[in-house]
């Protein structure tokens, strides 16, 4: 009897992969989770007819499907391992159509969020989904995990900046859903449901996405510093409280201050740091009102108007990520609280650290209440692919601080691999079989992504 690599072979040729280092490099995500065994084979598509004879020649043989963008996650999502297939879509880059007057743009699953961006700035357009890793990630995976960002208390996200998808299911029909429309009721929102769903309940090969006019008006950013994380989030807090809406706010705290100065070679800081930018025309006036919260709160703070160093200050906080793979082993999370539970939030969190005696480098896009808690550790040698159990233990103790506060497991990375476990805390029981039961009806067999998210 053929088997599946058979099937695959005779259909698409050499878009199938086995390739020891492909097979490797699917075996893991940014997450630092690993799948132990290299998965069957890469199906590297390059049209949407490619996912249809991958998705019908998986069914046939009932064969788990792992969908891939750039492999960029960090819920361990796209991880796949002994058995299963990878669907990559990477390779799927094109901008279909670009429509000016309507502000859309129909796009190829693989393309590069930065790449799409490039190709909008010279028409006044951008398509708002800011993730850090929007130079590397892509835009199918951008819509598969409803990535936020920097800019995301202002701008939305992505979620938000979808209005249809070409999506091809585990039997390998093919839907198109959503719309061109800024408006649009017309049944279900299924276009909605798929995003976010984290490739379990089909392959995202097409997007109809919304473009906005690049802001004009001018900008005015706030770099302030305080005595303590607290503090600093609690300037945030009542700045959004008090009905600005600035751009970016992030909030970073003294380790994670140090960590990156150490990492860009600056001289350091014992302080938390906030980053407040205002764009618009109304930015000066904006920025002024968050100078005097963030003075009345105890923040010295300096205001620029220049563009040049403004991005610097962003440089500062777009470090991060590398200045964090510089200490070790890392575990990123992504806890989210509503805005006024920051500063509560990062008081739990200094708590834990002390209490597990581990570091724990915090920041937070401040505008969302979404924290990035990171758990630096030292691997156990005889599981370098894992995470320690007492720093589970520690996450555990974050992730029930973060649901008693009102929040969320995750804001923006998604459940993947890594919050399996605690999903059952957030959902429930009855929304936890819902779930089940909705991604039964889009993937009866059980193969598109099985083991992840729900
Ligand atoms: C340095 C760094 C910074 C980051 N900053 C942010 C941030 O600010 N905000 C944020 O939200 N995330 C951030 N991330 C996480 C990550 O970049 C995002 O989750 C991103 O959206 C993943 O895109 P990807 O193409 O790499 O997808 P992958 O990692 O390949 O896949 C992620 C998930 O999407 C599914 N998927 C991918 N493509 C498709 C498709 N075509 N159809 C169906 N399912 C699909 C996969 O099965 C998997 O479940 C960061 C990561 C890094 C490394």
């Amino acid at each position: 009897m053929a088997t599946v690599l058979d099937l695959l072979r005779a259909r698409l040729g050499d878009a199938v992969s086995t390739d020891a280092a492909e097979l490797d490099a699917a075996r893991a995500d940014k997450s630092g989770h690993a799948a132990p065994d290299r998965p069957l084979a890469v199906v590297n598509a390059r049209e949407i007819d490619d996912i249809v004879a991958t998705m019908r020649i998986a069914t046939q043989t009932r064969t788990p499907v792992v969908t891939r963008g750039a492999g960029t996650g960090l819920a361990g999502g796209a991880v796949a391992g002994a058995g299963e297939l990878v669907l990559s879509t990477a390779r799927m880059t094109a901008l279909v159509e670009l429509n000016v007057d309507d502000e859309y743009a129909v796009v190829e699953p693989g393309i590069i969020n930065g790449d799409l961006n490039a190709l909008l700035a010279p028409h006044g357009l951008w398509f708002a989904p800011d993730p850090a890793s929007r130079a590397i990630s892509t835009v199918g995976g951008n819509i598969a995990t409803n990535a936020g960002g920097l800019l995301c208390a202002k701008y939305g996200v992505t979620r938000d900046a979808v209005l249809g998808l070409t999506v091809v299911l585990a039997d390998g029909r093919v839907l198109d859903l959503g719309r061109r429309t800024v408006k649009g009721v017309a049944g279900l929102d299924l276009t909605a449901l798929l995003v976010g769903s984290e490739g379990t309940l089909g392959v995202i090969a097409r997007a109809t996405v919304r473009l906005r006019p690049l802001p004009r008006g001018g900008i005015a950013t706030i770099a302030a510093y305080f005595p303590d994380v607290e503090r600093a989030a609690r300037a945030a807090s009542v700045i959004s409280a008090s009905g600005l809406v600035p751009a970016i706010m992030e909030v970073l705290d003294a380790r994670s201050v140090a960590v990156i100065a150490a990492y860009l070679g600056q001289p350091a800081r014992e302080a938390a740091f906030l980053l407040v930018h205002h764009d618009g025309p109304g930015a000066a006036a904006d920025a002024d009102d968050s100078l005097a919260v963030i003075r009345s709160l105890g923040g010295e703070a300096e205001l620029t108007t220049d563009p040049d160093e403004s991005e610097g200050l962003f440089r500062v906080r777009r470090s991060f990520h590398g200045a964090m793979e510089r200490r070790g082993r890392v575990l990123i999370e992504d806890v989210c609280v509503p805005r006024s539970a920051l500063p509560e939030m990062f008081a739990r969190i200094a708590d834990i650290e002390r209490r597990f005696g581990l570091e724990i480098p915090t920041i937070a896009h401040a505008g969302d209440g979404n924290l990035h808690p990171n758990f630096v550790f030292t691997p156990d040698p005889l599981d370098p692919d894992g995470v320690p159990e007492h720093v589970w233990r520690a996450a555990d103790e974050m992730f029930v601080a973060a649901l008693a506060l009102g929040g969320t497991l995750t804001g923006e990375h998604g459940v993947g691999l890594l919050k399996k476990r605690w999903i059952g805390d957030e959902l429930g029981d009855d929304q936890q079989q819902l779930q089940r039961g909705i991604k039964a009806l889009f993937d009866p067999l059980g193969i598109l992504n099985p083991g992840k998210a729900y």
